[in-house]
């Protein structure tokens, strides 16, 4: 597939040139959407900005609340005045920004710095290369490109990034860059111990009860090499868990042995369908989703469905079954 040209030394001199700046990422934002951006909001402080506005549609998850900078991260209405330079980083088009995308579009120059695997990215300028584990390293190689020092605070949110799109280095997007990445990110401070506490290793009380919940819940098709699981708004009154919460819980039906495909349904508050889709290699996750409007990476994508959550899984699973062959 034919990505959008990558050309940091572009993104890099639109940063330098500069000086009101905006810097969002996706609606339910992950460990990478959070530390990405804050990342490019140091990499901007350590060239000399000082007008930046870190906003996004949804609440950053608590656990990722300790990183420098977080505090600062704004919702969309509370933003005012116009931006010459807006960046979405961690998504291709404006939309997954949700509230945001009419400042994106507003702003004189719109750069995209993604990671994903795109066709067609939106934005003046784009940095986007699927090579990448995690859009923090781009955010990394921007710093270097621009022969900046990393604080403590910003190689964190940038560690925080790589370690959360990786699954702590265990997944089949890990390569010797990332290592060699998060190699610089110790030396420039970072607490591995620490980071790795918070956002791998705890779970909420919540999270385990929701957790519960849903393992009792899987089921399995095509002779086990699809399993499934939905989880119901419900799910999370009643267990106390947050919509952050379901991060990840697809890990668990993915790990399964013999399982190729993984899928979770979630109703959200809305009324809609979120799917998350894990594959073995045989299967483009990506490519997958774009047929309901989503997207991702080969081995690992999302896409919101319209409609509540037994008429979304029906679409789904007719799609698999007509469109991949599998007996579902
Ligand atoms: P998730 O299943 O939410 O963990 O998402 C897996 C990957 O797919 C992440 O890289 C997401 O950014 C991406 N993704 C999820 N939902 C969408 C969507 N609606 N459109 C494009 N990419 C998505
Ligand atoms: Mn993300
Ligand atoms: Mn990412």
């Amino acid at each position: 597939m034919k990505t959008p040209a990558d050309s940091p030394a572009r993104v890099l001199d639109a940063f330098r040139a500069g000086s009101r700046f905006l810097i969002t990422s996706h609606v339910s934002p992950d460990g990478d959407a959070i530390g990405s951006l804050l990342g490019i909001a140091h990499l901007l402080r350590a060239l000399g900005k000082t007008d930046i506005t870190c906003v996004l549609e949804d609440a950053v998850p608590r656990v990722y609340t300790f990183l420098d900078g977080a505090d600062a991260i704004i919702a969309p209405a509370t933003v005012n005045g116009a931006v010459d330079v807006a960046i979405l980083v961690d998504a291709h088009a404006a939309e997954r920004s949700g509230g945001v995308e009419p400042m994106l579009r507003r702003a004189k120059l719109f750069i995209v710095i993604d990671h994903h695997l795109v066709e067609k990215a939106d934005g003046m300028l784009q940095f986007v290369d699927p090579t990448y584990a995690a859009a923090g390293e781009m955010v990394y190689d921007l710093y270097a490109l621009a022969g900046a020092t990393l604080s403590p605070g910003a190689a964190t949110c940038i560690y925080t990034a790589q370690t959360t799109d990786t699954g702590n280095y265990r997944y089949s997007n890990t390569n010797a860059r990332s290592h060699r990445i998060a190699a610089s990110l110790i030396e420039a401070g970072v607490n591995v111990r620490d980071v790795t506490a918070r956002v791998i290793d705890t779970m909420s009380r919540g999270k385990y009860q929701l957790l519960q919940r849903v393992l009792a819940r899987i089921q399995f098709l095509d002779g086990g090499r699809v399993a499934h699981a939905d989880v119901f708004d419900k799910d999370l009154s009643e267990t106390g868990a947050l919509a952050e919460d379901t991060d990840g819980l697809i890990n668990y039906l993915r790990n399964i042995e013999g399982v190729r495909l993984a899928m979770v349904f979630r109703e959200t508050a809305d009324g809609k369908t979120k799917v998350s889709f894990r594959t073995q290699p045989e299967l483009n996750a990506a490519e997958i989703c774009r047929a309901f409007g989503g997207g991702g990476h080969a081995v690992a994508a999302g896409a919101t469905l319209d409609s509540g959550l037994a008429e979304a899984k029906e679409t789904v699973l007719t799609h698999l079954r007509t469109q991949a062959g599998l007996d579902v």
